[in-house]
């Protein structure tokens, strides 16, 4: 297989019953180089869906980007209907430091959709995937993890709303099979991928999974499975969807920009787990000094079940270190 290197791209040009690799061009390097997005698409020998999938869109959350090539690898073209498009790293230049964001422009590609075809570097990302890949998808799956900071449990998130798009999202969340669903009130919060793409009335769901820098057996295999479940559950491979068992469904802002924060900096030790249930007003952990003297009690501020929690010890002032959601009312 040739990789190409294009300028441009029109999913709905690509030629049937073909696997093909290569790069899109975004920007251009001061070196005279230029930052370029990578690509896996496969085509079947009959048309169909269209499925669009993304992750690295955190520069730190591997998961995805394991598990994509193994999705392109394992997809053939003679059982497939219609399009897999997928991009394993959309933040390139922070997938290259290690790092959440940008470390060019120091933005964060999750809050700038849809973009600026004329900014810096991770506004034109955005730009790029939301008018070239995310308009013309019939559904649409952005893959995250808990990246190095936070610890987040393996789940499907998706669009509550009461319209065509939020029942497709929601029938897409089950079909992906992770163990936990979580809807989020409609509209999204803004600057995201999901957000965009329900602009662009594309239903679509995200997920998270362990992060930490791993890409754990387990996890990878979930993604890999809930990616060619949502391609059965959409008619683009013959078989039905076989998910994992549901734990948990809930309901709530999927902004961890809203998590609980650091009042005071220094070292945090929580004293809960992921997805235990919470009291309004129970203490979730402590800030100490490095001699261990308390500095801040922190509180949970709402009943509910812990869906984040900050991985790492060291915190600064503001630093999100908890969220709390709901059980879905059922
Ligand atoms: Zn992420």
């Amino acid at each position: 297989m040739i990789q190409t290197h294009i300028q441009d791209i029109d999913l709905t040009q690509l030629p049937p019953n073909t696997k093909q690799t290569g790069w899109i061009d975004v920007a251009p390097r001061p070196d005279g180089n230029t930052w370029r997005l990578p690509f896996l698409y496969v085509t079947g020998n009959k048309p169909g869906p269209l499925l669009v999938v993304t992750s690295g869109v955190h520069g730190d959350e591997y998961e995805g980007i394991e598990a994509i090539p193994d999705i392109f690898h394992q997809t053939d073209p003679q059982t497939l209907s219609g399009t897999l498009f997928m991009i394993p790293v959309c933040n390139v230049p922070a997938f290259e430091t290690i790092t959440r964001s940008s470390p060019i422009d120091g933005l964060n590609l999750a809050r700038v959709f849809p973009g600026d075809a004329t900014g810096s570097i991770t506004p034109r990302i955005a730009h790029l995937i939301a008018t070239k890949i995310l308009p013309k998808a019939d559904f649409y799956i952005d893959l995250h993890s808990g990246g190095i900071m936070y610890d987040i449990p393996t789940l499907a998130g998706y669009i509550h709303a009461e319209n065509e798009l939020g029942r497709k999202s929601f029938a897409g969340a089950q079909a992906f099979g992770a163990p936990i669903l979580w809807g989020h009130p409609f509209p999204p919060a803004p600057g995201r991928t999901l957000s965009s793409a329900v602009d662009l009335g594309v239903p679509c769901i995200y997920t998270e999974t362990t992060g930490g820098g791993l890409a754990r057996a387990n996890d990878v295999a979930c993604f890999r499975n809930g990616v060619c479940n949502v391609m059965k559950w959409l008619g683009m491979l013959k078989s039905a969807p076989q998910g994992m068992p549901l734990t948990h469904h809930l309901l709530g802002s999927g902004n961890l920009d809203q998590a609980i924060q650091a009042p005071v900096a220094g070292y945090f030790k929580p004293e809960v787990t992921l997805l235990d249930d919470v009291q309004k007003g129970q203490q979730l952990g402590t800030i100490r000094d490095l001699f261990g003297k308390i500095l801040s009690e922190l509180h949970a501020n709402t009943d509910g079940v812990i869906i984040m929690l900050r991985r790492l010890h060291c915190v600064r002032v503001g630093d999100g270190l908890a969220h709390i959601t709901k059980y879905h009312p059922e």
